[in-house]
């Protein structure tokens, strides 16, 4: 279940308190990864291995002379990294800072944390 934007907003409040209170836990939370670096993180991976099997298609279409597999190189090269980044960026690009975040939070989550 979601939090409320109020609960969300008494949460962040509680947290910057903490944060400013035990100077150890900020530390140890700035080092923490956010879910935002794992989504990047799998982000980069995915689009690398749509490259790299694209790449594998096109080689084995070309050996074998069959336009379906470089067809298929192609689409898989070209199209899942850029539908990937399209996704990303209208999903996670926050429009003022351009921190890698959900866009449907107002303030961003890294820029409030650093204040
Ligand atoms: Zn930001």
């Amino acid at each position: 279940m979601p939090l409320s934007e109020k609960e969300q907003h008494a949460l962040d409040a509680l947290e910057r308190t903490l944060r400013t209170e035990n100077p150890r836990l900020d530390r140890w939370l700035r080092r923490m990864r956010s879910p935002e670096d794992t989504t990047s993180v799998v982000l980069t991976l995915g689009i690398l291995a749509a490259i790299v099997l694209g790449v594998a298609l096109l080689i084995v279409g070309t050996r074998l002379g069959e336009a379906g597999w470089i067809a298929a190189g192609v689409i898989v090269t070209a199209l899942v990294p850029a539908g990937a980044i399209l996704w990303a960026s209208k999903r996670y690009y926050h429009p003022r800072c351009h921190h890698l975040v959900r866009v449907s939070v107002e303030d961003c989550p890294r820029c409030t944390a650093v204040a």
